[in-house]
């Protein structure tokens, strides 16, 4: 039993230590996180809207560079295990389900350096 939604990583060039290494997304229905393993750079996504999009139209209008990951996990709307589409820009995250179109649509809300709050953060 777990509240986990979604957990993956994609490699690619950090955009706070520009190193390549894992960023690692997860999401659950409340908060979605991207962290660099490389550095701890995180980004936290809060939920904007959810809702059964056929068109698309959500992960529309995001700005490049965008990651492109397809994850199994359990639909919240359909209930289906199985394949959902998650796209990752700077601003916006998105994670839809590939039965329903059943979307989860994330609005960039802060970033920190993890082990901030040592510093009094
Ligand atoms: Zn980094
Ligand atoms: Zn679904």
């Amino acid at each position: 039993m777990s509240d986990r939604f979604i957990s993956t990583k994609y490699r690619t060039d950090c955009y706070h230590c520009r190193e390549i290494a894992d960023q690692i997304i997860t999401a659950v229905p409340y908060q979605a996180q991207v962290v660099c393993d490389h550095c701890g750079a995180t980004r936290v996504f809060i939920p904007r809207i959810e809702a059964v999009d056929p068109s698309g139209k959500l992960g529309k209008g995001l700005k490049y560079p965008v990651w492109e990951l397809v994850q199994d996990a359990t639909c919240r709307n359909c209930h289906v295990t199985g394949p959902h589409d998650i796209f990752v820009s700077s601003r916006i995250l998105t994670v839809r389900c590939r039965n329903c179109r059943f979307t989860h649509f994330y609005k960039f809300d802060l970033e920190f350096m993890a082990g901030a709050e040592e510093k009094g953060l």
